[in-house]
Formats: C-alpha cells, sequence, structure tokens
C-alpha cells in the first residue's frame, strides 16, 4: 500500500496517487456512520474519525523513487471525517443548531491541532453533499484533509491578495466586501458578523461566499459569537439552496484559511459554495474549456440568478421559522431589488 505526491513539472503542482484507495466501499449495506459501529460508538452528537481509506497518511510510503524530473515524496498528512449528527439523514439546516456550532467549533480545534504538526502546511475542511458530486456515504458528514504544500488554488489567492495589500494597503477580501454590500446588487444575506453573496466573478451558476466581516484568518479565530453566526448564515444559505428548486441541491462546500504558519494577515477566511446545477434539471458540467483551459463559463448573468436565489431565501427563512429556527440576520428583499430601491428587508 503507498500514498505518495507526484510531482506534475509542467503545472508545478502535486497530485495525491494511493494505490489502495480505489477499494473503498460504495454503499455500505450497513451505514459506518450510524451510532453503534466499532468506530462510531454511543453517546456522541458530533464525532471526528480518522478517515478509513485516507489519501494521506503520516506513515505514508512511496511506490518508487525520484528519478530525473519526475519527483516522488511520501503523502504524508492526515484526512479525517466529521460526523455532523448520529442522525442518518439530513443537512445543515435541518441537524440541531447545537450540532452546527459544535461541528465549526470542531472544524476550528482540529485546524489548531494538525498545524502543531510542522509538516502539514494547509488545512483545508470541505463538505461535498449529494450523488451527484460523487459522496457514497448519505450520512451527513465533512472531510478535513491536512497537506504537506500549500495547494494551488490557495496559492493563487494569496498571491493575489498580497498583491493587492501591497499597493493598497488594504486587504482585497475586505475590499470585495465593502464593494458588494455598497453595490447591494448580489448581497444575499447578513447578520451582525457574516455576509454572504453571489460574486461579480462567479464561475458556477449558484455559487455563493460567506466573508466574515471582521478581518480573521482562521476557523480557530472566531470566538463563540463568530461560530453562533457563522452557524446562522450556513444554516441559511444551505437552506436556500434546498428551497431553490424544492429538492435536496447537491454543493460543494470549502473553508478557505490561511495557511499554518507564516505572516498571511493579508488573507481572510471565507467559505466558498459551489452547486453543480444550472437549472432545476440541468448540470453545469466542466468540460473543454473549463478542464482543458481552466477558463469557466457563465450562461447568464450573476445578477439574473440572484433574483433566484433571493426568492429561495424567502422561502427559506419561513422553512426554518416553521421549524423553530429564527434566522439571526436579514435577507435583501428580491422585489425591491428588481424594483431597483434601495436595500431594505422584511426582517430586521
Ligand atoms: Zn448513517
Ligand atoms: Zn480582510
Ligand atoms: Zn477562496
Amino acid at each position: 500500500m503507498s500514498n505518495e505526491l507526484r510531482w506534475n513539472p509542467i503545472l508545478g503542482t502535486w497530485v495525491i496517487v494511493s494505490s489502495k484507495r480505489e477499494s473503498r466501499p460504495w454503499r455500505e449495506e450497513k451505514c459506518p456512520f450510524c451510532p453503534g459501529t466499532p468506530e462510531t460508538g454511543y453517546g456522541w452528537d458530533v464525532l471526528v474519525l480518522d478517515n478509513r481509506f485516507p489519501a494521506l497518511r503520516p506513515d505514508a510510503r512511496t511506490s518508487v523513487e525520484s528519478r530525473d524530473i519526475y519527483r516522488v515524496e511520501p503523502g504524508y498528512g492526515y484526512c479525517k471525517v466529521v460526523i455532523e449528527s448520529p442522525e442518518h439523514e439530513g443537512d445543515l439546516d435541518t441537524i440541531p443548531i447545537e450540532n452546527l456550532r459544535k461541528y465549526l467549533r470542531i472544524l476550528g480545534e482540529e485546524t489548531a491541532k494538525l498545524c502543531r504538526d510542522k509538516e502539514i502546511c494547509y488545512v483545508i475542511p470541505f463538505r461535498n453533499k449529494g450523488e451527484l458530486i460523487g459522496v457514497s456515504l448519505t450520512h451527513p458528514h465533512s472531510q478535513i484533509y491536512a497537506l504537506p504544500f500549500i495547494p494551488p488554488r490557495i496559492n493563487i489567492e494569496l498571491r493575489n491578495a498580497r498583491e493587492f495589500y501591497k499597493e493598497h494597503n488594504e486587504c482585497l477580501f475586505c475590499h470585495i466586501l465593502g464593494f458588494e454590500e455598497k453595490e447591494g446588487k448580489r448581497v444575499l444575506y447578513r447578520n451582525k458578523l457574516f455576509t454572504s453573496f453571489l460574486p461579480f466573478f462567479a464561475m458556477w451558476p449558484y455559487e455563493v461566499h460567506i466573508y466574515p466581516r471582521k478581518h480573521v484568518l482562521h476557523l480557530s479565530d472566531l470566538d463563540s459569537g463568530g461560530i453562533e453566526y457563522l452557524a446562522d448564515i450556513l444554516r441559511v444559505t444551505v437552506s436556500m439552496y434546498n428551497r431553490l428548486f424544492d429538492f435536496s441541491l447537491p454543493y460543494i462546500m470549502i473553508f478557505h484559511q490561511a495557511p499554518c504558519r507564516g505572516n498571511y494577515n493579508y488573507y481572510h477566511l471565507h467559505i466558498e459554495f459551489y452547486p453543480v446545477h444550472r437549472a432545476r434539471d440541468k448540470l453545469k458540467y466542466p468540460a473543454g474549456i473549463e478542464w482543458g483551459a481552466w477558463v469557466f463559463t457563465y450562461d447568464d448573468l450573476p445578477e439574473n440568478k440572484v433574483a433566484e436565489l433571493r426568492y429561495a431565501l424567502q422561502k427559506a427563512v419561513e422553512y426554518l421559522r416553521d421549524r423553530g429556527y429564527s434566522p439571526m440576520g436579514r435577507i435583501i428583499s428580491w422585489y425591491t431589488y428588481l424594483g431597483g430601491g434601495t436595500l431594505t428587508s422584511r426582517y430586521s
């Protein structure tokens, strides 16, 4: 069994290669994340486990040696699974709110813990939901990868944020947030500490980003208030997605935080959602131009998609209230925007 990193000298990126990973189960008979299995036991509400089929591991071995320009390194790192609820079904808008808060605290604690390993450079929590995204287990869960390198997408974000900071003496993300809030066209929901919006430069039809309005770098920098308001905006956002077409919408949710060590004060914690639908019955397939050139095409105006998401948000707020959860923030009313009015809200 081997877990290794192979260097792509053309793209300048690592590929994680593991020899035994393909044998991982696809929909086992019995859910391994439900309480009462040898791994899960009983008496928990949110549980962190080691991934049973990790792409990276601390005792990683390579299958070959480096030779010529082909560099190989052990696939050192950690792959964790965070089970968000003992209940077999659910999403971030239906699991108990206490679970959601605890889940976010755990992501912060795990990040801090994994970063204490000097070999680990970057910790990335993410959540894949839905069979369309290839999720083999439907029990609500997320994953955490602790990587021995900074991933390329983060490197690009870091580079542009650093350049912007050098030129303007201001955080790029704080600036984007300020501009989105001033323009108001793409803002979806705001509570005391966080704002969600569909970015001007969205690549996925219903892509949504969530920024803390306070300049923080890591999940572990959030205090209990920060956790509470982040849980709130995640709950509202996921509920909005699930109301968009009135079915449980598949999505990818990613936490982008600063690398483990070093001075990255110009960076800013944020969450990105990539749903794969472009309409109720149509998917956005990243195909030739996206994969072959890393150029995304967007087949509508993002501002039109905002109107759809705002309508779904109204339904989400009502859905959550009916189930006993009062959203802590305000939504931007879609009809006000369509009428060209100023930012107002029915929920303040
Ligand atoms: Zn289960
Ligand atoms: Zn900032
Ligand atoms: Zn990002």
